[in-house]
């Protein structure tokens, strides 16, 4: 096989690979990507963000459906299961791999299916099966290769009813109970993604609250409506050992206690994909959770080998990986926004969901700002009131004497759109970032987004 010459070559094409190869292509130059399964998209595509939204919107409605007095006129409610709404996510994906596809094609970037490897700094030999390997050289590489489930070896995940969170888009069934073990982002939107579709779950966390990253009182409000959708929440817990027979799978707990369910989905953490990529050749090296670490202009220890996304740790999200692939680019050819990303939105698409960007008050506290509280319930919206989704609340912090946003918090529908509005807000410069700005402004009516001018007077209320 012939030696392929670039100026990139970049290792997956999740968001972080497909964003920075983008971007260098946008600016004129040569570059390959390398994917180690079958399609484009990342594991995001595949097996993380879309799959999962597209589940939990199909359950949404199912919910919906099953709920609304109005749909009631017209029947009964409907069981729906698991591979019944899983072929509706998949219908996305199919759309998104194709959409994706084109854009590769359209800026002239050549993918090479198979896994990459390092051979030296510059040089990338990729398995492609029978052809043998092809060898790439490129002045830079983009390590994005994402990150996988973690699966500790101590559980059987070869047995038909133990799941990671990759495993569980296979499941042909719908279980009538579950187990789910971690309770972090992926372990509570799965519980909300079981329960919604009438499976009994309990949902163990090794923490002592769930999502302990966000504002108390959202955390609080998800273990509400978890528990009040029906999830078994039990915090403090760890396993000791996993049983598993044809009949089910039984957790013995390091407390004394054992469940049984039909099913096991093990959510708890992620390690990076770096095991079979050769780092040894070029000397780069790789913490406890197979990531790299990364300086403020995303350069690996070797000048010419970048890294975005997941395997770079912090905060694992698609979002983030979009801007810190084309980050990776701006920065390797002095292009616009060449910025380390490090102010994220949170988006958790749990039943309710949830958004934030900010300060939380617990953080406010400890820092000892005199910041004030503005809150709007949605069921006091008219808009939450005609669309039946009055679960939910927006939360603004802001500085107390100078006005300025401080923190976003939100749970309940649409949050991660609404969070963007604040986001706006917070971004500006100086005065223009002000809770006057809710004050001042005409809100379309009746509109989701006027829950911002409720909360702000209720602040506002509150200064003298
Ligand atoms: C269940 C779940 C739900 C999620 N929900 C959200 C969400 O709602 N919002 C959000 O922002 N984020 C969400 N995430 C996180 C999001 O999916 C990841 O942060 C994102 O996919 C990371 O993008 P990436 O480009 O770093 O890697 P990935 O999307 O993982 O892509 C990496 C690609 O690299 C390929 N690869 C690996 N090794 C090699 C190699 N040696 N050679 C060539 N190719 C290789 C892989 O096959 C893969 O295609 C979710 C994750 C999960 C698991």
């Amino acid at each position: 096989m012939p030696t392929r010459n670039y100026d990139v070559v970049v290792l997956g094409t999740g968001p972080a690979g497909e964003s920075a190869a983008m971007n260098a292509a946008k600016s004129g130059k040569r570059v390959a990507v390398v994917e180690a399964s079958e399609q484009v998209g990342g594991s995001c595509t595949h097996l993380g963000t879309i799959p999962s939204k597209a589940l939990r919107h199909a359950v949404k409605e199912i919910i919906v459906f099953n709920t609304n007095p109005m749909f009631r006129d017209i029947g009964e409610p409907r069981w729906f299961s698991f591979p019944k709404v899983l072929n509706r996510a998949n219908k996305v994906i199919s759309k998104q791999v194709k959409g994706r596809t084109e854009f590769y094609a359209r800026n002239r970037i050549d993918i090479y299916f198979g896994r990459g490897r390092f051979k030296d700094a510059n040089t990338i030999e990729v398995g492609t099966g029978e052809q043998g390997p092809e060898t790439l050289v490129a002045d830079k590489i983009v390590i994005a290769t994402g990150s996988s489930p973690y699966r500790p070896a101590d559980i059987d995940f070869n047995h038909p009813r133990i799941y990671c969170s990759d495993t569980i888009l296979s499941l042909n069934h719908t279980p009538r109970t579950m187990i789910i073990y971690g309770a972090g982002v992926i372990g509570c939107e799965y519980a909300s993604i079981f329960c919604g579709l009438g499976v009994r779950v309990e949902l163990i966390n090794p923490g002592k609250k769930l999502l302990s990253f966000l504002d108390d009182e959202i955390t609080d409000a998800l273990s509400y409506h978890l528990r009040d959708n029906g999830v078994l929440i039990r915090h403090g817990e760890t396993y000791d050992k996993i049983e598993s027979t044809d009949r089910g799978v039984v957790m013995h707990l390091k407390s004394g206690k054992k469940m049984r369910a039909d099913a096991f989905l093990f959510c708890n953490g992620r390690s990076g994909n770096t095991a079979e990529l050769g780092l040894e050749n070029v000397g780069i090296e790789v913490n406890s959770r197979g990531q790299l670490a990364v300086s403020d202009t995303y350069q690996t220890n070797v000048e010419n080998i970048y890294a975005a996304g997941d395997v770079i740790g912090w905060p694992s999200l698609a979002s983030a990986a979009y801007d810190q692939g084309r980050a990776v680019a701006a920065h390797m050819y002095n292009l616009e926004g060449a910025h380390f990303i490090s102010e994220v939105p949170t988006g958790i698409y749990t039943i309710p969901e949830i958004s934030s960007i900010g300060k939380t008050e617990a953080e406010l506290t400890a820092e000892k700002v005199p910041y004030e509280v503005g809150r709007a319930f949605f069921k006091h919206t008219a808009r939450a009131q005609i669309t039946g989704e009055a679960v939910g609340m927006l939360k603004i912090l802001f500085h107390r004497e100078t006005l300025e946003l401080l923190g976003i918090h939100c749970f309940g529908d649409q949050a991660s759109e609404i969070v963007h509005i604040g986001q706006a807000i917070m971004k500006q410069n100086g005065e223009a970032n002000s809770l006057k700005y809710f004050l001042n402004t005409t809100f379309n009516y009746p509109t989701m987004a006027e829950a911002y001018r409720v909360a702000a007077l209720n602040g506002f209320n509150r200064v003298f």
